[in-house]
Formats: C-alpha cells, structure tokens, sequence
C-alpha cells in the first residue's frame, strides 16, 4: 500500500532489507492514513516464527524493504477519510487477518477468514515492527482496557489461532483434547482447553514441562520421548481432538492413532513436510484431519474477550523494538518462554 507522502515526523522501525538479510532499525517519515485506514501509535508487538516468511522471503511477492508484525498492539492517533467507527485515541490491535476484498466468492458467503485476496500485515503491508502502522479498518480489533498492550499484542495471533482452532474443533465439554507441543503456541493451546473445560492432555518431549503444563492446566502430561503418546491417549479412551501446535510432521503423524472415535487432528502447527497417514487410519473410527489458520478481526476480539474473562495469558519475554534482531533470534531458537514482545 502506498503511502501519501506529507512529512508529520520521523519514528523508528526495523525493516528487513530483502530476502534473508538483517534487520536494519532506521528512521522513516510517519506516513498519513489513505481512505478506509488508521494510523496506529504502535505500542507493542509480538515477534512471530511466521514473520520469518519476511525475513527469508518465503512468501511469494513480498516487497522489500519490509517492516514484520503481526501481533500488533496500540492506539488510533489519526483516521483517513471514510472511517467513521474507529476513533482517534481508541486502543485497537492488529492480528494475522489484515483485511479482506470483500469481493471474492469466500468473501461474498461471508468467510472473511478465507478470503482469496486475504491481506497480511507484515507481508502484504509493513506489520508492526514500528512506532507507527497504518492498518485498513476491515483488520482493526479493539483491546479491552483490562488488557494491557503488551498482555493483548501474542493473544492476536498465537492466542486467536489456538482459541479459534479449539472452539470449531468439535470437542466439547469433558471431551479429551490433547495439544502436542509446550511452546509459543501450545502453553496458550492448554489454557484455553482448560477454561473450554475439556480434559486436557498436553504432549511434550522429555519431562521438563510437565510441571508447567500442569499449572498452565493440563490435567494429564505425556512424554512423547520417554512413552508413545498415541498409546498413552488410548489409555485415557482416545483424544476427541488433538491441537497439533509444534511444527513436526512427524511428530503430527505418530499422533494419529491416539484420536478416539470421531476424533479430529487439528493441525496450527505450520511446516512444509507431509503429514503420514494411512487411508484406514482414517476410516476407523471416522477420524478427521483439519487445518486452522487465526480468524477474522472479530474473532479476536472474542479471543480478547475470553482472555480477559477467563485469565488466559501468554507468557511473555520483552524486547525494545531496536533490538528487533535479537528479539527475533531469541524467538526462532526456540528457547523463549514463549512469545517475543517488542516494545516501542
Ligand atoms: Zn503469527
Ligand atoms: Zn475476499
């Protein structure tokens, strides 16, 4: 999207120069909000793996110099012509869905999640590793006061991803849900299995989460090194879902049998491998596997809502947006407990 160019300052952002190469902080001019977009004074944002499609170029089109983020945080300090809902000084927040055409035949049925021109901030615009954003209204999520801009900003992503995921999973109630994986995604996948009030089994390898997972809510910790976590999900009668959060194809694969009957695989976790099943796998038992990708504005707003009401919280370690590469090397090795925030 392009910018009109009236000079109204200078801010900060860190900007990914082309294909694979560093983060580069720099001085820009703060841009002025086109029709239907607000500019947003950017206050935090959540460094994501998925940013790492603009850091190495994965994504196809991408045009560099390009500003990551989406898990973006912050309050409306100027609207362009149009926008009549959103308000200067309101806190709004920005999510994976960065809009939508609403034209294309998903579009016209109302599926706004799966718009086939679908708009991704940090990817098709620059994200929020930045003091100031523009955003089109379409992609605006407003934050509850009660939630602070750095508590809201992984809930956009990590958070509606794994809410949204679980709440069409099928699963209901006193149902087995198991959520492979004790990361970025998974320790937020527990907590809201937990409040949905399903019986949570959480799947890690080697035992130094079991502690944690158990705080964060699960009530049954599997070792997938020490055991096999399908066998073990058999044991308690079979997953009715299973949140399949680490980006293992392999570790998705060796699940499978522990689905109960009618049970489902619902894979968040985003790698390019393929997953193994055998057709009779499926079929006995009508077994099901699903991809989920976060959900529409509104639906983060929900995400919000339910944090907010029930206490879900990512866990959070946070960096100023000028060390944005090392913020970013932290998250990529794996080791942050567990979601990367900048601040501004
Ligand atoms: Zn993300
Ligand atoms: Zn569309």
């Amino acid at each position: 999207m392009a910018a009109t160019a009236v000079a109204v300052g200078t801010m900060k952002v860190a900007q990914v120069s082309g294909p694979g190469g560093d983060f580069q902080v720099v001085e820009r001019e703060i841009p002025k909000p086109d029709a239907g977009h607000v500019r947003i004074k950017v206050q935090a944002c959540g460094v994501c793996h998925s940013d790492s499609l603009t850091k190495e170029g994965l994504w196809p089109g991408i045009q560099y110099p390009r500003i990551p983020g989406h898990e973006v945080a912050g309050v409306i300090d100027e609207v362009g012509d149009g926008v009549s809902v959103w308000k200067k000084g309101q806190r709004v927040g920005v999510g994976w869905h960065g809009g939508q055409d609403n034209t294309c035949p998903s579009c016209r049925r109302g599926d706004f999640r799966n718009c086939q021109n679908g708009k991704i901030p940090g990817i098709s615009y620059d994200g929020g590793y930045q003091q100031y954003m523009l955003a089109p209204v379409e992609a605006l999520v407003a934050i509850p006061d009660s939630l602070s801009d750095i508590d809201a900003a992984p809930l956009l992503c990590a958070g509606i991803t794994t809410y949204n995921a679980l709440r069409h999973s099928g699963a209901m109630p006193g149902d087995l849900v198991a959520v492979q994986g004790i990361g970025g995604l998974g320790h937020l996948g527990i907590q809201f299995a937990q409040k949905f009030g399903y019986k949570v089994a959480a799947i890690g390898r080697g035992p130094e989460n079991a502690a944690l997972a158990k705080k964060l809510g699960a009530s049954v910790y599997i070792d997938s090194k020490a055991t096999k976590a399908a066998e073990e999900l058999q044991k308690l009668g079979g997953a009715r879902v299973i949140l399949a959060t680490a980006p293992s194809s392999k570790a998705m694969s060796e699940l499978i049998d522990g689905l109960g009957p009618n049970g489902k695989l619902m894979v968040i976790g985003a790698t390019f491998d393929p997953i193994e099943v055998a057709p009779v796998q499926l079929i006995t038992g009508s077994k099901t596997i699903q991809g989920w990708a976060a959900g529409t504005a509104a639906d983060s707003e929900d995400t919000l809502r339910f944090a907010e009401l029930s206490g879900v919280r990512a866990m959070i370690e946070t960096y100023p947006l000028e060390k944005a590469a090392d913020a970013y090397e932290r998250m990529m090795s794996g080791n942050a407990q567990f979601r990367v925030v900048l601040t501004m």
